[in-house]
């Protein structure tokens, strides 16, 4: 099996490479390295893993077959995306055109990394792959939320036109080791504020909520999902849903810091609450996160604790 991974050398796209690899594929890593890091995909080189960097809004040519095309590749941290609007955007779209152009092409089953965020500041609590979402277009947060809904929507159009084999994941927030310390998402900072004896930012009062899932059960569900004839939608996420102040408790806790908790004005349409219904994930592939929360926070935490010596 030979898998491209667009967004390949980035957070979640290094752990599926990573995995991929594990299994025996052959990996061919696109990244233009905006917000992905050649250090996350240094451990990975060897014979069955190629890097190319690229950009993948401009078109993409890659020699030889391809059974998987895995789009990954999008800032995706709120400080990221609003830092980077217009490139959002693109990859969003245009780079969702030619990843789909080079499935289609090399007769690849291809699978969407779509997100939680196309449900916006939900209006129905836990949020069902039915619900069509409450998205503000023109809001900061609009310049993700619109390019993931878009590639849902150009994704779906390659399917029922050309007949492409396409999968789409809704992924929830999710954590693990090789996050960057400054990507400026509630963990990464929170453990880093924890460790360094810095106060917590939170933002708002801390009571909008979200849910939390450790990676390697994101990888399980993707790889489970490659292998089941979904097109539609599937959302993979924890439903164990917390409070970003819980949050930041249970972190203080876990890391055993004195850090107080200081309270910042709440982002622009910063969703209030986010939990996942994950009713398709059971029933269709048999899927449900298996680490708790406080034990991913806890391998996640001894990662950040060693690089920060
Ligand atoms: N957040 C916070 N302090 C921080 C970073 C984030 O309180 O230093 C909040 C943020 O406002 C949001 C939640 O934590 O309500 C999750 O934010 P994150 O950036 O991790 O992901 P999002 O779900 O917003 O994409």
């Amino acid at each position: 099996m030979r898998g491209l991974v667009t967004g390949g050398a980035g957070f979640i796209g290094s752990h599926l490479s990573e995995f991929l690899l594990a299994r025996g594929c052959e990996v061919v890593c696109l990244d233009n390295l905006l917000t992905g890091a050649i250090e996350n995909i240094d451990p990975l080189r060897s014979e069955r893993f190629t890097f190319i960097k690229l950009d993948v809004t401009t078109y993409i040519s890659v020699a030889g077959p391809l059974d998987y095309v895995l789009h990954f590749a999008s800032p995706a941290s709120p400080v990221d995306y609003l830092d980077l609007p217009i490139q959002t955007l693109k990859v969003g779209a245009l780079g969702t055109h030619k990843a789909l152009g080079l499935a289609k092409e090399k007769g690849a089953r291809f699978l969407l990394a779509s997100t939680s965020e196309v449900y916006g500041d939900p209006l129905v609590h836990p949020q069902r792959e039915e619900y069509w979402g409450n998205v503000n277009p023109v809001g900061p947060r609009g310049v993700y939320d619109e390019a993931k809904r878009f590639a849902e929507a150009l994704t779906m159009a390659y399917h029922r036109a050309h007949g492409l084999d396409t999968r789409i994941v809704r992924i929830f927030n999710s954590f693990a080791p090789r996050m960057r310390m400054h990507d400026g998402r509630a963990i990464p900072t929170f453990i880093t504020q924890a460790l360094q004896g810095r106060p917590l930012t939170v933002n708002g009062d801390g009571t909008q909520t979200r849910s939390l899932m450790y990676i390697p059960d994101l990888i399980e569900g993707i790889c489970r999902l490659m292998q089941a004839p979904v097109h539609d939608p599937v959302n993979l996420g924890n439903p164990q849903e917390m409070t970003i102040l819980d949050l930041a408790k249970a972190i203080l806790r876990l890391t055993g810091s004195a850090s107080p908790i200081v309270f910042r004005p709440a982002g622009a349409d910063d969703p209030k609450v986010r939990q996942p219904d994950i009713g398709r994930a059971r029933q269709l592939l048999g899927w449900e996160p298996q680490v708790e929360v406080e034990e991913g926070l806890r391998r996640t935490i001894e990662w950040f604790r060693g690089r920060l010596g």
